[in-house]
C-alpha cells in the first residue's frame, strides 16, 4: 500500500509539475505577448503623436491658406470696385465720344431732316416746337436725343449735356428709341 501511494504520488506530482511547467511556459507567453503590446502601444502612441503633429502643422497651413484666401478676396472686392468706377467712367466719356461726334454731324443731319441748323436747334424747337409739329397726338411734345444713342431724353439730362438734338416724342418712338432711364422724358 505504501508503495502504492508513492507511486501515486510519484504520478500526482508528475502531473501537478507538468501543469506547472505548463501554465509557467503560458505566462511566459502571455508575457511576451504583452511585452509586444506594450511595444505596440508605444508605437502606435509614437505613429499617433507624429499624427498629431501631422493634423497641427496641416490645421496651421489651413488657417494660414484661409487667411490668404481673405486678403485675395478683400483685393478682389477692391479690384472689382474698381474695375465698376472706371467702367462707369469709360460709359461716362464713351457717351461724351458719342456726342461729341453726334455734334460734328448735327448740321448735315438738320440738313437731311429738313429741320432747323444745328446751333439753334436746341432753342428753335424748344419755343416753336409747337409750330413745326405736324401731328397734334399727346406723343407730340419734344424731346431730346443723341445721334447713336438709342434712348430719348427730357431737357437738362446729363447725357445731352455735349449736344442735343429735339425731336418730338412721336418721332422718337418711330425710330424705335426708348425713354432714358436716368431723366424719365
Ligand atoms: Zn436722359
Amino acid at each position: 500500500m505504501k508503495k502504492f501511494f508513492k507511486t501515486k504520488y510519484r504520478a500526482v506530482m508528475a502531473v501537478v509539475l507538468s501543469l506547472l511547467v505548463f501554465s509557467a511556459y503560458g505566462n511566459i507567453v502571455q508575457l511576451q505577448k504583452a511585452g509586444n503590446q506594450q511595444q505596440q502601444v508605444k508605437e502606435l502612441k509614437a505613429d499617433l503623436k507624429s499624427k498629431e503633429e501631422e493634423y497641427d502643422s496641416l490645421r496651421e497651413e489651413y488657417s494660414s491658406t484661409l487667411s490668404q484666401k481673405a486678403d485675395y478676396e478683400s483685393d478682389y472686392y477692391d479690384l472689382s470696385e474698381e474695375y465698376d468706377e472706371l467702367e462707369e467712367k469709360y460709359n461716362e466719356l464713351n457717351e461724351k465720344q458719342n456726342q461729341k461726334e453726334e455734334k460734328k454731324s448735327a448740321a448735315s443731319y438738320d440738313t437731311a431732316s429738313s429741320e432747323a441748323p444745328s446751333a439753334a436747334v436746341s432753342s428753335y424747337s424748344s419755343n416753336h416746337s409747337d409750330d413745326s409739329d405736324v401731328t397734334d397726338s399727346s406723343d407730340s411734345y419734344s424731346v431730346h436725343i443723341t445721334k447713336t444713342g438709342d434712348k430719348y431724353h427730357s431737357a437738362g439730362c446729363q447725357y445731352l449735356r455735349q449736344s442735343d438734338i429735339v425731336i418730338t416724342k412721336s418721332e422718337a418712338v418711330q425710330r424705335g428709341l426708348d425713354p432714358c432711364s436716368k431723366c424719365n422724358p
